[in-house]
């Protein structure tokens, strides 16, 4: 039999209106490269190139870069030669050069993590030739200039490594202007230019021991492995470790044909969006800068424009310029390029279309052709996700299942979370505005160095400009200030997408950092200062600013009833008062999947009972204090059946190992001896018993409850007295009672007979009977293991995967941080467990728990109440278990609903 090796294809090409690949090919080709072949495709005009597949970056890191350069070099001089023929230019001819681009590109989009090398090509003949033929000297060494200094930067690693260390090529630039008495790099003269370049060449020479690459082959071989490599880099492992995304994805490499929106005044570059990535309003907006590299308008160094005049007229209002002023210095591009304009308006709407859904798109006009870079789909704030579903939804652009699953569910808590105040707003001193670039409030303490973000418990981050070295402060800030940049810099993006708060562009900040000073109109602050930002309107506010909770949209209420009628799964929450139970009905909670009672306990009025009944010593002193406590909880769980109206009620009996209930103060050890009228010496004995060298697997949960039954028969004395009061004012309950941390049968019966007994007893005394269950958490893996014989007692299981995790990883809940973030780094989690369910381990143990007891009992109940029941993977898991409920924190609930639609949705595709 003849065996076919398979060739596996390894470079992608496009341009002039067709391509090898399409945008199902994300995986492969990332999604940038998967873009510009389907937008090839489709007939928009994208500089031409070819996309170097992700599976070579995962062959790179095996076989290292000799071997992996043997395998595409003809491929890529080939596709090479095919952009030659497109673009009608000659890679390394100095008569009519063609320069190229190298980008990274992984399946999702990682902006700015990864690095990029534009004008490949130059060399000291080629930037001859370009000048000649462009008859734009400028132009030409300003391209040169700026290639060496991102190649030195990018391949041949002469970036600065710290936030100390000078970058040798700003050093040279700013000796130049220094010396030429400037302050702007377009005032460099041809001549500078010529200079900056021996200089960079000479400063390259002395650092690495070899000369700046002339060969453009060279050149591109160099580009491609540093692409490669960044995907190694420090910046993107701590952006995958972040979103959980694997080292094995790999980045493609993108390689295209330049285009310049630096010719000239018949050139520029802009970014736009097909819908408000703000608000989600369906306007087409975005700026552009004439004369500029795609850069430029990211760096935030100059100021851009508005590319609508809807746009422009509101952008002035807000930075409060006059019409004349903005129709001379800052038009729109709908008023100054009508005609690229249309072109651009037509693109941006049959993308949209194509992709159905809101496009982020790049684009560049070359002496007045127009070129689209890229387009994907666009960031948005959560807000502005949950419109732009709805709208797509309601325009007939995608059905109701596409809007669900449009959704991200972790980004909802951006719509969960407090805003300012009204009242304390209308007293906040506003000392200055920027532009509104990711919404939301902030209060904070300045710092202006990312990575002393930590020092105060609240910071706000105050830079003139971010960049990716400083993600890391940006996400531990609570919000982001920038002195320069637009909408579209790199602090505005990153802000948005971590739903942070981000106010850009505040020129009339003034910042030092070497005196760590931010001055506003004569006005000092120093870092430690208080300042507040409105991310939604810009306002950058002196002082604290009081918060408070959001209101939610139309929108949220209409994405959330949409997500029940395809939800088929209860969601419950996890609330111990009836304070959070309200909030959670308000979430759309339909039960309480775990009251945690010994919360109730901690509140002071009701600590010192506690004690004492822990430090009673007999069975009477136990039950003296059991019954002042009986009231207490009596009423707590009256407030807590009254909020949640007829729906269930998981409570479990006391979990916690004692000790955590008594004092280990000397003082407060004093005040309770003398509260019990005991000796000091008693206490200090009693708490010194109760210490244990293995709490969390020592005397807590049922084996409370098995070792002082008159524990279970106060709690469960309460929850029925309680269910019979509100009985009485005609509330219907339906409390379910839950044995923690259960691992044998007898264990739970044990337990069962207390909770039965006693609730018979007090049927007796009322004349009357509720309804109620009795069931178990599965949180130690024997229960798993036998829980079809713990089944034939139970009414319900829910799992206890804190607890569960805990003891299936050996990882103590308390200890793990100190080791989890080193695995995490490492790689040898691919997720923290505590957060995320580990479905291949700790997911076995659910799913036998949950077949062994529906074995036994084929209707079983069977819910999760550990932190993972609000982790929208594991809801899915649960989903694909067959789970009656998931509960999680209140906050979590809109969370939850819509991740079980989509687990609903999915399961059903
Ligand atoms: C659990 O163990 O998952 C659980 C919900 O209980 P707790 O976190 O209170 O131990
Ligand atoms: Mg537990």
């Amino acid at each position: 039999m003849e065996i076919m090796e398979e060739v596996r294809k390894r470079v992608y090409r496009f341009g002039d209106k067709s391509a090898d690949g399409n945008s199902t090919m994300r995986n492969l080709l990332g999604g940038k490269g998967a873009n510009l072949a389907e937008m090839s495709a489709i007939g928009i005009p994208v500089p031409p190139g070819f996309t170097i597949t992700t599976e070579v970056c995962t062959e790179y890191n095996e076989l290292g870069e000799e071997e992996t350069l043997k395998l595409i070099e003809k491929d890529t001089e080939q596709a090479i030669a095919n952009i030659e023929k497109i673009m009608g230019a000659e890679f390394g001819n100095p008569k009519n050069p063609l320069l190229i681009s190298v980008r990274s590109g992984a399946r999702v989009s990682m902006p700015g993590m990864m690095d990029t090398v534009l004008n490949l090509g130059l060399n000291d003949e080629v930037v001859k030739g370009l000048a000649a033929k462009t008859r734009n000297d400028r132009f030409a060494w300003d391209s040169y200039r700026r290639f060496i200094q991102m190649y030195g930067g990018v391949v041949l690693g002469m970036k600065p490594e710290s936030k100390d260390d000078i970058d040798p090529f700003e050093e040279i630039m700013e000796h130049l202007k220094e010396k030429r008495e400037i302050e702007l790099d377009t005032q460099f003269t041809v001549q500078d230019l010529k200079d900056l370049v021996y200089d960079f060449k000479d400063i390259i020479k002395k650092r690495t021991g070899t000369n700046f690459p002339t060969d453009p082959w060279q050149q591109l071989w160099g580009a491609i492995i540093a692409v490669f490599n960044s995907w190694n880099g420090d910046r993107a492992l701590y952006y995958r470790k972040m979103h959980g995304y694997p080292g094995d994805w790999g980045t493609a490499v993108n390689v295209q044909a330049m285009v310049y929106g630096n010719m000239g005044d018949s050139s520029g570059t802009g970014v736009c969006f097909t819908r408000d990535a703000g608000t989600g309003e369906n306007v087409f907006n975005g700026e552009y800068l004439i004369n500029a590299q795609g850069e430029d308008v990211v760096a935030g160094v100059r100021t851009p424009r508005q590319i609508t005049t809807l746009g422009s007229k509101r952008w002035a209002e807000l930075a409060k310029i006059n019409e004349n002023e903005r129709l001379v210095s800052y038009p729109s591009l709908e008023e100054l390029m009508p005609t690229i304009y249309k072109e651009l308006h037509n693109y941006q709407e049959i993308l949209e279309k194509h992709y159905r859904d809101m496009q982020d798109m790049e684009f560049t006009i070359q002496e007045g052709k127009l070129w689209i870079l890229q387009t994907r789909n666009g960031k948005r704030t959560g807000a502005a996700m949950v419109k732009i579903a709805m709208d797509l939804l309601k325009e007939g652009l995608i059905d109701e299942k596409e809007a669900l699953l449009s959704i991200e569910p972790n980004k909802l808590d951006e719509l969960l979370h407090p805003v300012f105040d009204q009242k304390a707003l209308k007293r906040a001193h506003v000392i200055a505005q920027g532009l509104p670039a990711s919404p939301g409030a902030a209060t904070g303490q300045i710092v202006f160095f990312a990575d002393e973000a930590h020092k105060f418990r609240h910071s706000i981050l105050t830079r003139i400009e971010t960049s990716p070295e400083d993600l890391e402060g940006m996400n531990i800030a609570k919000g982001i200030l920038t002195a320069r940049g637009g909408m579209t810099s790199h602090a505005a993006v990153v802000a948005r997408g971590m739903g942070k708060c981000c106010i850009s562009g505040a020129g009339a900040l003034k910042i030092s950092y070497k005196r760590r000073t931010l001055t506003v109109d004569g006005k000092v602050y120093h870092e430690g200062d208080w300042i507040s930002l409105n991310g939604s309107t810009g306002n950058i506010i002196e002082g604290k600013v009081a918060t408070s909770e959001p209101e939610l949209s139309g929108e949220f209420g209409e994405i959330m009833k949409l997500a029940d009628k395809y939800g088929a799964m209860e969601v419950r929450t996890n609330a111990d008062s009836p304070k959070d139970a309200k909030v959670a009905r308000k979430f759309g909670a339909q039960g309480i999947g775990l009251a945690r009672t010994e919360h109730m306990f901690f509140e002071v009025d009701r600590i010192k009972t506690m004690r004492e009944m822990i430090l009673a010593d007999t069975v009477k002193g136990r039950k003296h204090a059991l019954e002042d406590l009986l009231p207490m909880q009596r009423k707590d769980f009256e407030g807590i059946f009254e909020a949640m109206d007829g729906h269930p009620v998981t409570i479990r009996l006391l979990d916690p190992p004692l000790h955590e209930f008594v004092p280990h103060q000397l003082a407060t050890q004093k005040e309770l001896a003398e509260d019990m009228h005991i000796s000091l010496l008693a206490v200090k004995n009693k708490v010194a018993e109760l210490q244990e060298f293995n709490p969390m697997l020592g005397h807590r949960g049922c084996r409370l409850g098995n070792t002082y039954p008159e524990i279970t028969e106060m709690q469960t004395r309460a929850i029925i007295e309680a269910a019979l009061n509100i009985k009485e004012k005609g509330i219907v309950s339906k409390p379910e009672i839950m044995i923690p941390l259960v691992g044998t049968l007898n264990e739970f019966m044990e337990q069962e007979k207390v909770i039965k007994e006693t609730a018979k007893k007090v049927f007796e005394e009322y004349g009357d009977t509720i309804d109620y269950l009795v069931g178990t958490m599965i949180e130690v893996p024997r229960a798993a293991l036998m829980a079809d014989s713990i089944a034939e007692r139970a009414d319900f299981f829910s799992f206890g995967t804190n607890d569960l995790t805990q003891m299936a990883f050996g990882y103590s809940r308390d200890d793990a941080g100190k080791f989890l973030p080193i695995y995490l780094e490492k790689g040898i989690l691919t997720a923290d467990p505590f957060e995320v369910l580990d479905q291949k381990g700790v997911g076995q143990l659910v799913k036998m728990g949950t077949e062994r007891g529906r074995n036994t009992k084929p209707d079983l109940k069977v819910g999760i109440c550990g932190e993972h029941g609000g982790e929208p993977s594991s809801v899915e898991f649960c989903y694909t278990l067959g789970m009656n409920y998931v509960s999680c924190s209140p906050f979590r609930v809109p969370i939850a609903r819509i991740s079980v639609a989509q687990a609903a949705i999915k399961a059903d595709n």
